[in-house]
């Protein structure tokens, strides 16, 4: 075992080097991997940016990354308890929930009460060190075992495809549904795999991205460019006037979520996993008098062991969105080109 490892480091908003930085050692029920790929996502961008402040991360320098599979390299005491071994392949997620408080016993981990906590509750690449390095330390209830089926570059994206069968497990898509994504990047096109799952018999990917309109196009979804004309009278056409069944939120802009709510039927349900970092404004009347839907869908709970089979079987298409591939030295020009709207990058891939 080495005792230093190549790790991203962010020292301040925007800039960012690879360190050598000792070797993590992993505690009580932890594990040490070995990363073998890791994706970046749109909250590593935000949070490399400097747009959560004193949240995500509580300080720099801090190494982000939290979408990631690898082998496991060493175990913390009592990790063996739970049949890990050394070699073992796994696909790792980010919320080390407290585990005993409400939220956590009832099974809604990803909404812990003691978020945050010191010593209770954790969210790896986000308010602790990530994977974004050569090796990481996880909790054993954020790691998975990866089948042999999946490569390591699908085990990095089990993560987001958690995140997709979750919202649209909260947007309770049901057989014949008619459902909208807004936002046709990796979560809203992974939901519209996650949707047919559910057996919705229409998806309509939103979006102005020509590239992300191709490649919603190429995997199979109606599209709607909302770059021209109004993309919830397109939706209400293509409906015969009378509106989808659900519609995922999964761009995060104040104006995506007024479209979503003013395309749904009376009676529809919107499930909004994208983060607007201003206050939206609700047509309120229409919510209550249609009797509207909106509900909140924070990364998963309970969706990474069986988003796996899905993966696996092709129904959850995590290839189909891998658009590049880095290793971690060019970090900064992997994240340049996911931050570039022409690039047409969805999920880049870094190898540590
Ligand atoms: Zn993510
Ligand atoms: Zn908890």
């Amino acid at each position: 075992m080495p005792e230093t490892m190549q790790a991203l480091v962010v020292t301040e908003p925007n800039r960012m080097e690879i360190r050598e930085l000792p070797l993590p050692v992993p505690g009580p029920n932890e594990v040490l991997a070995r990363v073998r790929a890791v994706s970046i996502c749109g909250t590593d961008a935000h949070l490399i940016r400097g747009d959560y402040p004193g949240f995500w991360p509580p300080a720099f320098p801090f190494t982000p990354g939290h979408e990631w599979a690898g082998e496991i390299a060493a175990l913390g005491p009592g990790a063996e308890r739970f049949g890990w071994k050394v070699g073992d392949r796994v696909a790792g997620t980010s919320h080390d929930a407290c585990g005993v408080c409400r939220e956590c016993v009832e099974g809604r981990y990803n909404l812990c009460e003691n978020y945050g906590r010191e010593g209770l509750h954790r969210q790896y690449g986000h308010n602790v060190a990530g994977a974004d390095a050569e090796f990481v330390v996880h909790g054993v209830k954020c790691v998975f075992p990866l089948p042999d089926g999946l490569t390591f570059e699908d085990g990095a994206l089990i993560d987001p495809a958690s995140i997709a069968l979750h919202v649209a497990n909260r947007g309770n898509v049901t057989p014949g549904d008619t459902v909208a994504i807004t936002g046709a990047g990796a979560i809203g096109l992974l939901g519209g795999d996650a949707a047919r799952i559910r057996g919705a018999s229409r998806v309509i990917l939103i979006e102005r991205n020509p590239g992300r309109l191709a490649k919603a196009a190429e995997m199979g979804f109606e599209t709607v460019d909302s770059g021209s004309g109004d993309p919830v009278a397109t939706v209400r056409e293509m409906t015969g006037g009378f509106g989808v069944d659900v519609v995922l939120e999964c761009a995060g802009v104040p104006v995506t979520v007024q479209w979503a709510l003013a395309m749904l039927r009376r009676g529809g349900r919107c499930a909004a996993v994208g983060i607007p970092t201003q206050g939206v404004e609700i047509a309120m009347q229409r919510l209550v008098l249609d009797e509207l839907e909106l509900v909140g869908s924070r990364a998963s709970a309970g969706e990474m062991r069986r988003v796996m089979p899905l993966v696996e079987q092709g129904r959850m298409r995590v290839r189909d969105v891998m658009t590049h591939r880095f290793a971690l030295a060019d970090y900064p020009q992997a994240l340049a080109t996911f931050n570039d709207p022409g690039s047409g990058a969805i999920k880049i891939i870094v190898a540590p």
